[in-house]
């Protein structure tokens, strides 16, 4: 449909108001006012010319004096021009008349005198201008109510105009001022409504499309960072959360996520010769390795548990809010998951196991608890001890609480530590089979390389 403009809307709705006004006006005006000063002349006019056709009917010499006071008077006049006009016989030609300023101009000046001549002319029309109090208020009257009719009739179209103007234009166009400054101030992108086809709904359309716009943009923008949030706390191999968002966990006062004063465990795991598993299966395989692993331990744990890839094939276990020796129990777990099968991967089946430090918290060291970062320290210690004394084990730290001297001989010389008495540690073996397993194909296979 063909766009209307504001001013074509605004005068189709004032013009018929303004039309019905004036027509009302002028009807009024008519009927009150001008047909009767009209009536109330045309009485007085007609009587008058009745006088007078009498009065010179008998053809005599009328003096002025004689005709206001025979003619006036009776009407209650005050006072009156008096015209007379002499016309031929047949009446179409003026020949004189008195005034000579009334109706005959031109014309042959009779003389003017008080007297009206009364001759041989066949015809006299008779004129009067009347200057009647009477008809001067009436008049007055009439230029006082068509007045008001006319201030009425305005004032209606103001108010029309207003109204119309409001509700086609400024409540539009107040809406529309709210929206653009909420969406300015980031409060709100909210649509207006808008109906018809004039500029005002173009530019309304213009900005609804706008929002739109942005509403998409905003959802893309959204979906994109959380997908880089994600991303930076993730590790896109395995899918396991990064060292960055252990950093961040520990950072965050207000997360309870990684707390070391309560009742868990920290557990760092480490698969058991990798490098071999890579050389021998080739790069590509170590990564199905690492994923499938990844998953298996995902899946054996709580959820929300943190799990984190700490290194290339190094795995931290965070786990909360553990009964008595549960933490023994999930150790145990992560050595089955890891190496009570094989992971299947293109490159053939292949036998892991892994190795883990455990230390349980709360830890203490001279009464304060271990940030998460020294107990994690403390279970590398515990890892390695597990490398060392054979692997596809798990060693936890008996202790719950040391002095500074201790920790600093824990991390210095575990084996002496351990020794000494100072530490004491417990052991939990990984599945036999799978340790076998393993050293019976890592054999075979550096006998094959070897003889090729
Ligand atoms: P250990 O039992 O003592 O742990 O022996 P290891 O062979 O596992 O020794 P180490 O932990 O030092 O070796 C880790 C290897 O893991 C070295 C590196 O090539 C490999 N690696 C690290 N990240 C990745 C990865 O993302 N993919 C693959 N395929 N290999 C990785
Ligand atoms: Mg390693
Ligand atoms: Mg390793």
């Amino acid at each position: 449909m063909k766009s209307k403009s504001i001013l074509t809307k605004f005068l189709i709705v004032l013009a018929p108001i303004y039309l019905v006004l004036v027509l009302a006006g002028s009807f009024i005006a008519a009927q009150v006012l001008i047909r009767d000063s009209t009536d109330l002349l045309t009485s007085r006019v007609g009587s008058l010319a009745a006088r007078v056709s009498l009065a010179l009917d008998i053809h005599e010499a009328y003096s002025y004096d004689t005709l206001a006071r025979d003619l006036l008077a009776p009407l209650g006049v005050d006072q009156a021009v008096v015209c007379v006009e002499f016309r031929t016989a047949d009446g179409s030609n003026i020949i004189a008349a008195h005034p000579p300023t009334l109706g005959c101009k031109g014309q042959q000046h009779a003389p003017f005198e008080s007297v009206i001549p009364v001759d041989d002319y066949d015809q006299y029309n008779l004129y009067l201008k009347f200057t009647d109090e009477s008809i001067t208020a009436a008049v007055n009257k009439q230029i006082l109510m068509t007045a008001a009719v006319l201030v009425f009739a305005f004032l209606v179209t103001l108010v029309s105009a207003a109204i119309g103007f409001r509700t086609i234009v400024s409540a539009r166009l107040l809406a529309l001022h709210e929206a653009i400054r909420l969406a300015a101030s980031n409060i709100d992108r909210q649509r207006v409504q808008s109906s018809g086809y004039d500029e005002l709904a173009e530019i309304i359309k213009a900005y609804n499309t706008l929002m739109d716009q942005d509403a998409v943009r905003e959802r893309q923008l959204t979906a994109a960072n959380e997908i880089l949030s994600k991303q930076s706390k993730q590790d896109h191999l395995t899918g396991l959360y990064n060292r960055r968002f252990f950093s961040a966990m520990v950072k965050d006062n207000t997360s309870a996520s990684i707390n070391t004063d309560r009742c868990g465990a920290m557990l760092l795991m480490d698969i058991d010769h990798f490098k071999q598993i890579n050389d021998n299966y080739g790069h590509a395989a170590g990564d199905e390795v690492l994923v499938e692993l990844a998953g298996r331990i995902k899946n054996c744990l709580p959820e929300e548990t943190p799990i984190v890839r700490w290194g290339g094939e190094e795995i931290l276990v965070y786990l909360n809010e553990l009964e008595h020796n549960e933490a023994n129990t999930f150790a145990s777990m992560l050595l089955n998951v890891v190496g009570a099968r094989p992971v299947k991967t293109k490159a053939g089946d292949i036998h892991v196991t892994t190795s883990i430090g455990l230390v349980r918290l709360p830890f203490t060291c001279e009464n304060q608890p271990l940030s998460p970062e020294e107990a994690v320290n403390l279970a590398d210690v515990a890892l390695y001890k597990a490398k060392s004394s054979g692997r596809n084990r798990t060693v936890a730290i008996a202790e719950q609480s040391i002095d500074s001297q201790s920790r600093a001989l824990i991390e210095n010389d575990f084996e002496k530590a351990l020794s000494d008495g100072v530490v004491h540690i417990e052991t939990l073996s990984g599945p036999e089979s799978a340790a076998e397993n393993q050293r019976i194909v890592t054999t075979l296979m550096a006998a094959t390389t070897k003889a090729a």
